[in-house]
């Protein structure tokens, strides 16, 4: 029997609730007494942790988090710790986990489940079982490139520079983990640049279609320039399965595809980082798109989908346990078809549930669908 490692870092706010949902259906899994049983950590991150250690990670929760299979994180912040010092601020302890992983490859799938169709601001034709995958680079491009400044000139005016930068190891690498997952979906990847104005799309367009030649020959490759990637997003999205780009342009195409979807409660993510060369394993962190939504944290009624789906996608890219995930992808479309709502998806006609009501009925799916 394989045993998986995880580390639960619930976090602040609706983190804490959301997360507890997650913690149900490992206890079902578990039960269930599958091929598989996982290893559960705990601990504090975000306010949380601060609150507790005057930091917004510890370097005890970095361990475990780096000895873990997958880590599944919740959310932080909230107006609480608003006035604590920048360096100790809730969300250094998520940035922490990303730089120490050296997490690189952020995942963020666009699922449009039928029941949701209408809520979504194109037509139901248009987005109904759509399913994409944006795999954007994250730790390098222009957020992190250098020279980044605002200079006075000596006339008065001021100048700002942000650098693009990118190197063919950090394109080969992202490059390699789009082709990976297109090979477990559709088999097909658009690449996403702007070679025909910059010299980082010019060397990401070349080293892309090095990787794909020497690496994934057997997968279908297109190149897409990202402005024409951006209309044909909301023009046709089915024609798509993995977009691969940088961080820039995969930090507004993933937004844009995931509001496709509707709600940011049902939006899950992955973030990777390089197989490690002895095992094989990539160190990774699985979380929902949303914040800690203070204005709703603590009442129940924060929708638990993308917390969950987020741990489906844990089980699939670190745990080898595609057929689990599908279930409870299958568990989430079965109970929204049945009409089940948080009131961030609410739609006349439908149940209304809370938080814990959500994520009961989505095991008691999963238990019919396993037997
Ligand atoms: P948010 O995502 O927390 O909330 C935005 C809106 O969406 C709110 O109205 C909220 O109630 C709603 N919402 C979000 N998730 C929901 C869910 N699962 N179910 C139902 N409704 C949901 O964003 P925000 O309000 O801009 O930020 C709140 C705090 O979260 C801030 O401190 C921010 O810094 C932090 N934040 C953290 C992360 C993270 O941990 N990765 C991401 C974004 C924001």
């Amino acid at each position: 029997m394989a045993t998986h490692s995880l580390l639960l870092l619930p976090g602040d706010g609706i983190g804490v609730e959301t997360i507890a949902e997650v913690e149900r259906l490992i206890a079902f899994l578990n039960a269930k007494n599958t091929s598989s049983t996982f290893n559960v950590e705990r601990d504090l991150v975000g306010g949380a942790a601060y609150d507790k250690h005057g930091v917004a990670i510890t370097d005890a929760a970095m361990a475990k988090a780096k000895a873990a299979d997958a880590v599944i994180f919740g959310a932080v912040g909230g107006p609480k710790w608003d006035k604590v010092p920048y360096e100790h601020r809730p969300e250094a302890g998520l940035l922490r986990l990303r730089k120490d992983l050296d997490l690189f490859a952020n995942l963020r799938p666009a699922i449009c489940y039928p029941a949701l169709a209408d809520a979504s601001s194109l037509k139901r034709e248009l987005v109904e079982g759509l399913d994409i995958m944006i795999v954007r680079e994250l730790t390098g491009g222009v957020y992190f490139g250098e020279p980044k400044e605002i200079v006075t000139l000596e006339n008065g005016e001021k100048r700002a520079v942000d650098t693009q930068l990118y190197t063919s190891r950090e394109i080969e690498r992202i490059a390699k983990v789009a082709f990976d997952l297109a090979r477990k979906r559709s088999n097909k990847v658009h690449s996403a640049e702007k070679r025909n104005v910059m010299k980082t799309g010019v060397l990401w367009n070349e080293v892309v279609t090095q990787t794909h030649k020497s690496y994934a020959p057997d997968v279908q490759l297109e190149h897409i320039l990202a402005d024409n990637c951006a209309m044909q997003l909301i023009r046709n999205p089915k024609q798509f399965d993995v977009i691969v780009t940088d961080n820039l342009f995969g930090d507004v195409l993933s937004d844009e595809a995931a509001m496709m979807t509707g709600s940011l409660g049902m939006l899950p993510s992955a973030s990777l980082g390089s197989p490690d060369a002895k095992t094989g394993k990539r160190k990774a962190l699985y979380e929902p798109v949303h914040g800690s939504a203070p204005d709703i944290a603590g009442k129940g009624l924060a929708n638990p989908i993308a917390t969950i789906a987020s741990f489906a996608m844990a089980l699939r890219y670190s745990c080898d346990m595609g057929k689990e995930a599908d279930l409870i992808e299958k568990a989430i479309a079965n109970v929204l078809d049945k009409g089940l709502r948080t009131p961030d998806i609410m739609q006349t006609g439908m149940t209304k549930v809370g938080t814990s009501q959500m994520g009961a009925a989505i095991e008691k799916e999963l238990q019919v669908l396993m037997a």
